[in-house]
């Protein structure tokens, strides 16, 4: 029998810009949640005032159909009908594409109304007081949420990020042999052009090409992993300072699916076996959470010499868990390998619903 709890009263939640890309994934992940029910769709003028599936008809890029019930729901505009849509939900995942100021007002005034905030979005990742969650590897950032409440005068409303999407499949398995002494990293990425609210139709010049070059990415993939591994210290966030990482981000013709491989640096470098066992048996901090998005597995080793593969792996676990394969070792650092992980599951709205079930296993959203 299934561990995960099934609550009577699902909680209330809405979507900002629910008919983006990231958006259709939060509405198809959620349709069956045990704890979470989709009450209220929000998104731009564009799309205001029409019935959800009609606002999606043309630009649904999922496989799967548009969940019925939830293709009923009528779309709210984010600032006009703030109000309203705060009546109706108990907190909100922002998937907002627009100018960064604009969705960090947006995200503050449904903060201030009283709604907590999961945002995927990265206006509000280097705000000091907002936690930037991967919930496997910093779940006690969860604690600075007490901090960003005091410090706004905020009750019940709160904002929580979650990283870029292209660090996630590279960061588990650093945390995994962290005990190594990680020193310095050389990643480069191979990111899905869902990754850009993208598919080949929207974008045919993706076809049979690749692009060398995605805004901001690098920095991104450099930066933001000091955040995670960053230490609460008397009530701030105290960013790491190592490992080193240098980063090239390419976007590549694939729909879902960002790719990295690796060149690693260590203090004490491991043998092989020891690196394959760190990463196949890491404990997941939240494992025993039975948290229903949870991967049973957050990392798996493939032995395989072509693996893991975009097309057959990006799936694991739900879209959730990390494929790993390729370890061998570097001529010039100490290690390199090959590593996967979805971009729009886990790398984006599956991977805010897993902090969503964090934040309400540990109180702090509730009915
Ligand atoms: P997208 O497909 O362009 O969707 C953008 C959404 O924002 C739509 O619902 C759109 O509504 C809404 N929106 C745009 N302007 C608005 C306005 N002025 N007021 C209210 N709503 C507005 O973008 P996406 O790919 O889903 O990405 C969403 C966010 O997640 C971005 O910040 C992105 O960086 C981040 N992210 C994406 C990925 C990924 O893999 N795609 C991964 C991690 C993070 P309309 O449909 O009405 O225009």
């Amino acid at each position: 029998m299934s561990k995960i709890l099934q609550l009577k009263n699902k909680i209330p939640v809405g979507i900002l810009g629910a008919t983006g890309m990231v958006g259709q994934r939060f509405v198809s992940l959620l349709e069956n949640h045990p704890w979470f029910e989709v009450v209220c769709v929000a998104a731009s003028s564009r799309s205001a005032g029409k019935l959800y599936g009609e606002a999606v008809q043309n630009r649904w890029s999922l496989k799967g159909e548009i969940p019925v019930k939830i293709g009923e729901l009528p779309v709210f505009e984010v600032e006009r009908d703030i109000e309203n849509i705060s009546k109706k939900i108990v907190f909100a995942f922002s998937a907002l594409s627009l100018d960064k100021e604009k969705i960090r007002e947006i995200e503050n005034n449904y903060a201030e109304i009283g709604i907590p905030i999961v945002s995927n979005n990265s206006a509000h990742r280097w705000t000091e007081d907002v936690p930037m969650i991967i919930p496997e590897i910093n779940p006690h950032h969860v604690e600075l949420i007490d901090i960003q409440k005091e410090n706004r005068g905020w009750e019940k409303g709160f904002i929580v990020v979650k990283p870029n999407c292209s660090i996630q499949s590279y960061v588990p398995v650093l945390e995994a042999v962290k005990e190594f002494g990680v020193e310095q990293v050389i990643v480069s990425t191979y990111q899905a052009i869902s990754g850009a609210g993208k598919t080949f139709e929207t974008w045919p010049e993706m076809e049979d090409n690749v692009i060398p070059f995605i805004p901001g990415e690098e920095e991104k993939s450099e930066d933001e992993p000091m955040k995670i591994w960053g230490k609460i210290v008397n009530g701030k966030l105290e960013l790491a300072t190592k490992p080193k990482i240098s980063s090239t981000c390419i976007r590549v013709p694939v729909t879902d699916g960002h790719m990295v491989s690796v060149n690693v640096k260590f203090k004490t470098p491991p043998l092989k076996e020891e690196f394959i066992n760190a990463v196949e048996n890491f404990q997941n901090p939240i494992g025993e959470l039975n948290l229903p998005s949870s991967p049973e597995k957050f990392l798996k080793y493939f032995y395989e010499d072509d693996r893991p593969q975009t097309r057959l792996d990006r799936n694991l676990e739900n879209g959730m868990g990390i494929s790993v394969g390729r370890l061998r070792e570097d001529t010039i650092l100490d290690w390199k390998f090959v590593a996967l992980s979805h971009n729009t599951i886990r790398g984006a709205a599956g991977g805010a619903i897993l902090v969503a079930e964090l934040l309400t296993k540990k109180g702090y959203i509730r009915i």
